[in-house]
């Protein structure tokens, strides 16, 4: 059974030890007994909680950081390497979200090389890909997402790219409390879709997760997950409130699809 996949970005929110604690005693006990069994629901928090948040977080939810270098070792100040990420026990690693593009300008490049470097150190990269409002008004969404993904999807086996999980996240509605129409995000996942299975062939692109993000919460789930035929969501203001994400997770838990076609969305 394909999986789907929650995950929690909780970006440079969490301030204090005091804060983590709280945040995570509050999780575990909202988690606690959930049946997860076709939800993997992922926790990524600011860098220097990365290692409490390993200690204590409920065994039915996993660890994600919110950026890496590509690099292993060496002198570059103020980077933090896959080894690193690895040995403190985090799985899931964002590159390419779109503030780090913004603020950290990072660039397509450096996102294919920060894909490379967690797959050989064998963590799953969750690749974020958008358009900003003006592109796609001007009707350029397949190009940019194309243009995004391209250097991220070179020179993989077919074995690493089934690692790898790509988040649609439009950047207008990061932060905005807008989402786009159902219809427009699983447009989004044929076109990923298909650059996928172009390069890896359809039995790959069915196993690669593509996600839904911007301004998610509980009641719009069956809109921007489920009617969207999405693998999951990536979840950024929302899952600053654990009870939230643990009532994600078990919505989408015990989401029955009427007919859903084995993680293949509907062409057309
Ligand atoms: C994000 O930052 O990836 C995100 C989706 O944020 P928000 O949910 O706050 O729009």
């Amino acid at each position: 059974m394909k999986k789907r996949y929650l995950i929690g970005n909780l970006k440079m929110n969490i301030l204090s030890v005091e804060d983590t604690e709280q945040y995570l005693s509050v999780f575990r006990r909202e988690m606690k007994g959930k049946k997860q069994e076709s939800t993997v629901t992922v926790i990524a928090p600011p860098f220097p909680y990365l290692e409490r948040f390993h200690k204590e977080l409920p065994e039915n939810a996993a660890l994600g950081a919110q950026d890496v270098f590509w690099e292993k070792e060496g002198s570059y100040t103020g980077e933090v390497s896959y080894p690193m990420l690895k040995d403190i026990g985090t799985e899931y690693v964002i590159v390419g979200h779109s503030e780090r593009r913004q603020y950290g300008r990072e660039t397509d490049e450096d996102v294919a090389r920060k894909v490379q470097a967690l797959l050989k150190g064998n963590l799953r990269p969750v690749i974020c890909t958008g358009e900003t409002e003006d592109e796609r008004r001007r009707g350029e969404t397949a190009a940019v997402l194309e243009a995004q993904l391209r250097g991220a999807l070179e020179d993989l086996s077919p074995m690493q790219a089934e690692k790898i999980l790509i988040a649609y996240e439009p950047r207008w509605a990061i932060g905005t409390d807008r989402t786009p129409e159902s219809e427009d995000i699983l447009e989004a996942k044929v076109i990923i879709y298909r650059m996928v299975a172009a390069a890896y062939g359809a039995a790959v692109a069915e196993r690669i997760p593509i996600l839904y993000g911007g301004s998610v919460k509980a009641s719009l789930l069956d809109r921007v997950c489920f009617s969207a035929q999405m693998d999951g969501v990536l979840v950024g203001r929302e899952s600053l409130f654990p009870y939230e994400v643990a009532k994600m997770a078990d919505i989408i838990e015990n989401y029955q699809a009427p007919e859903r076609r084995e993680g293949k969305p509907e062409e057309g």
